[in-house]
């Protein structure tokens, strides 16, 4: 099976987990850019420079797909597909999520007070999160999705493949020959956050890392020769890095119990154990890594959640005796 034609233009940005790829794709429908970079002139100019090495302008551009709705990979949506007309392509929901996750009106901050309320963080470092996590609106500008790509459907040679967890729009697209762009679903250098996220409305919160896991465990079986990852080098054994992945969080979650005193514990005060140095800027992620591994915990019936009147939930270890009582 012929390789497709794929080339990895990395886009700088001053994010904790450094620059951003995005790749080029020679399809035989269309001239195609995965993702978008960071919303930056720095990250625009490195990828006029990077299409240039390939002898195509951003006007030659076609289509542009989004592997999910996260801004680092979002950012120069609209820049580009106004100066190049190109179709933008993503997930069915990119849309309400980025509505969801970026819009910083009344509700957005509602649902953060009582979502960090239900995890124990003290009320000034809630108030700490909103005010740093509005400052991401320089990164925003929110442009349309001309097409919703559904599960299974194929997109020029690539099927599509909904694999949430790291985000709820996290999509995967593999080639007949085994090439993959994998977005931030599976990397290398570092392990994917199931990152704490607004549920749809009507709808119950997602137990990120429990679906993270049940896509891994998905993604394993695919016949994945090469994954093309949102940040780092490219990586052949995605099966070997799934593993690795998912041997990290088991970890993660051997810590935990090791740390759940007997007056059990709030998502917060794992993470505080987890993570004994407090950092500002990395809460929100350490805080999901924390409530995430005591979900599937409770997801294994190892330990339970108990909620408190002030409302916060505190988890419990639940003895091998007293998982054999009915
Ligand atoms: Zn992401």
């Amino acid at each position: 099976m012929e390789r497709p034609r794929i080339t990895r233009i990395p886009l700088p940005s001053s994010l904790p987990m450094g620059g951003v790829n995005v790749f080029l794709y020679r399809g035989r429908e269309a001239l195609t850019l995965f993702d978008t970079g960071v919303l930056t002139d720095e990250a625009y100019a490195a990828l006029e420079a990077g299409l240039a090495a390939e002898g195509v302008g951003v006007r030659d551009l076609e289509r542009i797909v989004l592997t999910h709705h996260h801004f680092d990979h979002i950012g120069l949506l609209r820049r580009l597909a106004e100066a190049s007309g190109a179709q933008t392509c993503g997930h069915p929901d990119t849309l309400e999520c980025l509505r969801m996750t970026y819009q910083f009106d009344g509700a957005y901050r509602e649902y953060y007070r009582a979502l960090f309320r239900e995890m124990g963080v003290p009320g000034e470092e809630i108030e700490m999160f909103i005010r740093g996590r509005e400052r991401l609106r320089q990164y925003l500008d929110v442009y349309s999705v001309d097409r919703f790509l559904a599960d299974g459907s194929v997109l020029d040679g690539f099927t599509v493949h909904h694999v949430p967890g790291h985000s709820p729009t996290d999509t995967l697209f593999l080639h007949a020959s085994g090439d993959t762009i994998v977005g931030d679903h599976v990397l290398a250098t570092v392990t994917p956050n199931p990152i704490l996220r607004r549920p749809f409305a009507g709808r119950e919160r997602v137990k990120t890392l429990v679906e993270y896991r049940e896509s891994l465990t998905r993604t394993r079986s695919l016949p994945i020769s090469w994954c093309h990852p949102g940040h780092g080098e490219g990586f052949g054994d995605a099966s070997a890095v799934v593993d690795a992945i998912l041997a990290r969080q088991d970890r993660c979650c051997e810590r935990i119990l090791a740390l759940l005193p007997a007056a059990g514990m709030t998502p917060y005060e794992a993470m505080r154990g987890l993570y004994p140095a407090p950092s500002p800027a990395l809460m929100f992620f350490r805080l999901s890594v924390a409530a995430g591994h005591l979900e599937w915990l409770e997801t294994l019936g190892k330990v339970r959640r108990e909620q408190e009147t002030g409302g916060a939930s505190r988890y419990h270890a639940v003895s091998p005796e007293a998982k054999e009582t009915p």
